[in-house]
């Protein structure tokens, strides 16, 4: 970046963007961001994964004198952050307990000589009083603290380092901050700007609406059957993120998917740490891909082609799941976020909470957590629109969501909720017995199932009274019901029992308005016609040949620089090559995510490609 590092002006940040990274404009809230930065001013900035966080920064490094310090938790990713610059003509380099001897000195010589322009750090470093002595010799443009949400304590990815950040202000006042995350909640937002001593910087609110990626939550009977068939219908060969909750699930969940034929990873924490990098390396390298995973997967995923993440448990907030889900998509390319979800999952969630470690406080906050992850499940609403709403933040409906596409019937489930409580209330007040939702809606369809009759639950008053609707709809109403608040949940067994609150619908008081489960959830052919993802859904037929030598080509390359394949052109700069058929460096140039760089290095093969 040697033409590029000096004498640099505040008005060159759209210069860097198109010479650098080849993009030919800002996407929304970078191009402020960045002039607040490169004005020397610290910024504090909420932005949704895959909405460019990480120009905003990386431009005011290279417009700015000096080094970028980017403080990252991410070892494992930073290799590739730094290829992936490397690859760009940016200098680039990272200091992690991952290194040798020699490679950390050669990286701190190249910084004291201001031959970089970003040094990306893990933050245990800063601790280390050789690093800021070495810091202070050389020449700093920016701190930027990326993770931001790190240093929030009540967030699941505490990280005790991340306190020791708010010293960065004292001992370089002249050095502007930038704190990036992706974390929206606003107790999250407060908690960043107090610990990190960022009170007085400017805070950059984006959109966490994600248009591109299909929100769908469907009814669980039998998820990995459900999965396997997304899977084929509508994301064969794509790379994706399948989230289990234990660690035995994703285990049996890979090897399900691995005897069907689908090239998948398994990764939790229960795996040793060189099978996880190892899978990992592998997901983030190889093309299509799925990597069956527990929630210790993905911060911090940078690959922009996840083309679907499924969840095959309840997560347990709308937070984690929107983060999860946020993985899907980071090109911007139309991507699936699916989740398969039941009464099982309430029953055990529930329990979860109930066992937890901590004080009431923490139970009960853990209790409004999933209550809002029900409700985003059980709504007639447009999906987005309730993401966004969790946020604080208000959007139209998104026209691409499974409520959107199908929407879901109401109906008017009073009576059927006043069947069920009564038979709750039955059980409890004249027999002294909890039971499962099992054994209730047994009863209430008139089952003279051996358990049933062994308790003779058959001479109950409700014995039978709900033969009107089907077990599937009956475990609707229950999982509504639950997710409503009118009923409720304990022990081991899932033992269903009374609210404060049921007391209303059994004495008629309240109204228990109910959404009606698609026949076939959200009409396949309607949704896969939307949702139809492969890199080359909307491309030309006539351009498919191409982008699919390009994809090889891609592959070739890739393999050969033992680089992830993005690290040479996003499925989105492959697109439009193959459709815009550039017949010259000069037209292959003004393609978007072709810089000049990667034009001088990769141009005439990118050329020789799409004639061959
Ligand atoms: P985040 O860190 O916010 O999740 P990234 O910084 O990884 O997002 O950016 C997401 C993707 O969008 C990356 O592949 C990046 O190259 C691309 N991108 C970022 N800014 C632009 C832009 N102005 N024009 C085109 N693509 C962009
Ligand atoms: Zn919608």
């Amino acid at each position: 970046m040697t033409s590029l590092d000096n004498g640099l002006e505040a008005g060159d940040a759209l210069r860097v963007l198109d010479r650098v990274f080849g993009y030919k404009s800002f996407r929304e809230g970078q191009q402020e961001i960045i002039d607040h930065v490169v004005a020397g001013q610290d910024a504090l900035v909420l932005m949704p994964t895959g909405g460019g966080k990480s120009l905003c920064y990386q431009i005011p490094a290279l417009v700015r004198q000096g080094v970028g310090v980017v403080v990252s938790p991410l070892i494992a990713l930073m290799q590739d952050q730094v290829n992936a610059l490397t690859a760009l003509g940016v200098r680039a380099g990272f200091l992690n307990s991952t290194q040798d001897a020699d490679e950390r000195r050669e990286v701190e010589a190249a910084f004291l000589a201001g031959e970089l322009d970003l040094l990306y750090l893990a933050p245990e470093r800063l601790r280390v009083d050789a690093t800021l002595r070495l810091l202070d010799r050389g020449k700093i443009s920016l701190f930027a603290i990326d993770e931001a949400h790190c240093v929030a304590q009540w967030g699941h990815d505490f990280r005790p380092d991340y306190l020791a950040l708010s010293m960065l202000h004292e001992r370089w006042p002249d050095v502007p901050r930038i704190a990036l995350t992706a974390t929206a909640t606003p107790a999250t937002h407060a908690e960043i700007a107090a610990r990190l001593n960022l009170r007085d910087a400017r805070h950059f609110v984006a959109s966490f609406d994600r248009p591109n990626i299909q929100y769908r939550i469907v009814p669980k009977s039998e998820p990995r059957r459900q999965l396997l068939k997304l899977l084929r219908t509508e994301h064969a060969g794509d790379a994706g993120i399948v989230y289990c909750l234990s660690r035995a699930s994703v285990e049996k969940t890979a090897e399900f998917l691995v005897e069907n034929g689908i090239a998948a990873l398994p990764y939790h924490a229960g795996l040793d740490a060189r099978t996880r990098a190892a899978n990992q390396s592998r997901f983030l390298r190889e093309d299509g891909l799925v990597m069956v995973a527990t929630i210790a997967f993905g911060m911090g995923i940078d690959k922009p082609d996840v083309r679907f993440v499924a969840h095959l448990d309840l997560p347990k907030s709308v937070e984690g799941y929107y983060q999860e889900t946020g993985r899907a998509g980071r090109d911007g390319l139309p991507s699936t976020a699916w989740l398969a979800y039941g009464l099982q999952d309430v029953v055990q969630q529930r329990k979860m909470i109930d066992t937890s470690e901590g004080d009431d406080a923490h139970r009960r906050r853990l209790g409004a957590h999933l209550d809002a992850m029900l409700a985003l499940c059980e709504t007639v609403e447009c999906r987005g629109v309730r993401i966004l709403a969790y946020f604080g933040q208000e959007g139209s409906a998104c026209g691409n969501c499974d409520t959107c596409l199908s929407p879901p019937e109401s109906w008017d489930g009073t009576i059927a909720a006043q069947k069920l409580l009564s038979t709750v209330v039955r059980l409890m007040r004249e027999r002294r017995q909890k039971f499962g939702a099992g054994q209730i809606i047994d009863i209430l369809l008139g089952r003279q199932t051996p358990k049933v009759v062994q308790h003779g639950h058959d001479s109950l008053t409700v014995f039978g009274i709900g033969t009107e609707l089907s077990e599937a709809e009956w475990r609707g109403v229950v999982r509504q019901l639950l997710a409503q608040g009118l009923l409720s949940v304990e022990g081991d067994y899932g033992t269903l029992v009374l609210t404060d609150a049921s007391a209303e619908v059994l004495g008629r008081r309240r109204e228990v308005p109910m959404r009606r489960d698609p026949e076939r959830p959200a009409k396949a052919a309607k949704v896969a016609k939307a949702a139809r993802s492969a890199p080359t859904a909307d491309l030309p037929e006539e351009a498919v040949p191409a982008f699919e030598r390009l994809r090889a080509w891609r592959a070739a390359t890739a393999k050969e620089q033992g680089v992830p394949a993005y690290v040479i052109f996003h499925d989105a700069t492959l697109r439009e090559i193959a459709a815009g058929a550039p017949a010259s460096l000069e037209e292959l140039g003004k393609v978007s995510g072709v810089g000049e760089n990667k034009l001088a290095k990769y141009g005439q093969q990118v050329l020789e490609t799409l004639t061959a």
